[in-house]
């Protein structure tokens, strides 16, 4: 039964990349925008942040900075806290650094956010009080509800807009340009890892966006996908990928799809198709992803730690420096707060799926299948039963973190070894050995 739930929650968060039409355009100028692999096993890692479209500045500054670069963590943390993440807190080293943790609903939820839409508000209330000038984050295309159009929105209306999940990489960082041009000073920049790692280096390596205070509210990210592949994982997730509006993998062990009709659908993971759970349908750049819960933001906001109930939307919040307590600050008021749930303890679910991770880590030309090896009825009987025996609020995001580091590892150790160490953060190693595995 373990193996099952190992199996299925691969699959657990497939989620939406893809270099914008702007960056496809510039592809003969910056061939390493796309990721491409040679015949030997070097793969170039691109997350398509955005960056690299800037064109204020030259190209190979905004390369210098790139994470895939700089590797993650590490300097840039100590540089931002004083200090790396304690190897002695088992908490701290999967969560990063924070100054408060917990759960907490809006009491009036903003419709159409991803969830409650904690991050909205709070953007709205930064730019209502003059915090900032603008907000760097993403609309959605006009072609497809699902895909991204960066933006630098500027007034309360564009703010607004920027809500929801757009489940592809997105080049969030190129609205910079627009805001270094009009010289503003005060921003506020809602981006996934890749996006602020890559920015807060920038930013601290160089000149151009020295004078700007940049504020950065950060969203957990893995598993994201090129949106070349998006169409063909929605077709095989949902019975009507055309009407979706709105996906999640939720805590109870399904993908929630809502639909334009208003309807969710509820899909267990157990019961999606084998292909689906192919590394090779995830970007190189995701995989060799180490940061899952943004811990260079001021403060995160996800949900993954907190409790699915029926009828709300509790999120989950790590406030991380002292922006982020300011930004919180905002929205103080609107919210109904909650302490965090669950048992910590998921080691034997991480364990039991360890070693299933690694061989298929291994397994590079394997052969998935297109059928679904679950009927729905069984999936949903065995979700419901991981439901009331599996991990939950804490104890979740503990082996979510865990088993994306353990996949993420042997990923990059068996298909490009050379950058395990450049890619790597000193806290990985440390939690393999935890779970006895091998470095
Ligand atoms: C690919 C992906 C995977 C995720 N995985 C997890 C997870 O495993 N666990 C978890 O707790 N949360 C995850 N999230 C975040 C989660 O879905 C919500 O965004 C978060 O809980 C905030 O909810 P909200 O209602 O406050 O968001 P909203 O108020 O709707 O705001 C969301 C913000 O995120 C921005 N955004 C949307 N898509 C992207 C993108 N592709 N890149 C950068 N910014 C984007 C939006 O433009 C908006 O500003 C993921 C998000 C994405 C895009
Ligand atoms: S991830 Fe960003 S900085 Fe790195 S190569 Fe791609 S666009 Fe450039
Ligand atoms: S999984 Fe990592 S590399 Fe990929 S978009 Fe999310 S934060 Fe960026």
């Amino acid at each position: 039964m373990y193996k099952t739930l190992c199996i299925t929650l691969d699959l657990q968060i497939i989620k939406g990349m893809l270099i914008l039409q702007n960056v496809l355009t510039r592809k003969n100028q910056y061939p390493f925008l796309l990721m491409s692999k040679s015949p030997s096993t070097k793969i170039e890692l691109c997350s398509s942040c955005g960056l690299c479209t800037i064109q204020e500045w030259p190209i190979d500054e905004s390369q210098t900075s790139c994470v895939f670069k700089t590797g993650w963590l590490g300097e840039s943390e100590k540089h931002l806290f004083g200090r790396e993440r304690c190897i002695h807190d088992p908490i701290e080293l999967r969560f990063g650094i924070t100054t408060d943790r917990f759960t907490a609903q809006l009491k009036n939820p903003i419709p159409h956010a991803q969830w409650g839409g904690i991050i909205t508000r709070m953007a709205i209330r930064a730019f209502e009080e003059q915090l900032v000038e603008g907000v760097i984050s993403l609309h959605r295309s006009p072609d497809n509800h699902f895909f991204s159009i960066p933006v630098f929105a500027q007034n309360l209306e564009q703010i607004h807009a920027t809500s929801g999940n757009k489940p592809v990489l997105s080049p969030v960082l190129q609205s910079l340009q627009s805001a270094y041009r009009q010289n503003l000073k005060k921003i506020l920049v809602i981006g996934a890892a890749c996006h602020i790692h890559t920015l807060r280096d920038f930013q601290k390596r160089f000149t151009y966006l020295r004078d700007m205070e940049i504020l950065t509210i950060g969203i957990p990210c893995v598993d994201n996908v090129a949106r070349s592949k998006w169409p063909w994982i929605l077709e095989r997730m949902s019975k009507s990928p055309n009407t979706a509006r709105h996906m999640e993998f939720m805590q109870d062990f399904r993908i929630h799809i809502r639909h334009s009709s208003g309807q969710t659908e509820k899909i267990p993971f157990f019961s999606l198709p084998e292909e689906l759970s192919n590394p090779g349908i995830f970007p190189p750049a995701c995989m060799s992803c180490f940061d899952y819960l943004n811990s260079l933001a001021d403060i995160t906001v996800g949900y993954i730690g907190a409790e699915l109930l029926p009828g709300k939307t509790r999120q989950w919040l790590l406030v991380r420096t002292e922006t982020g307590k300011k930004l919180l600050e905002l929205i103080n008021q609107d919210l109904d707060r909650f302490p965090e749930t669950g048992n910590w303890d998921c080691h034997s679910f991480v364990k039991n799926t360890s070693k299933r991770i690694i061989k298929s880590m291994q397994q590079q030309n394997k052969q998935y299948s297109s059928k679904r090896k679950i009927s729905i009825l069984t999936g949903n009987i065995l979700a419901q039963l991981f439901n009331i025996i599996g991990p939950k609020g804490i104890g979740f995001a503990h082996y979510s973190v865990d088993f994306h580091l353990i996949r993420h590892y042997y990923y990059v150790k068996f298909r490009t070894p050379d950058l395990l160490h450049k890619l790597v953060p000193s806290h990985v190693p440390i939690i393999l050995e935890e779970y006895g595995l091998p470095l």
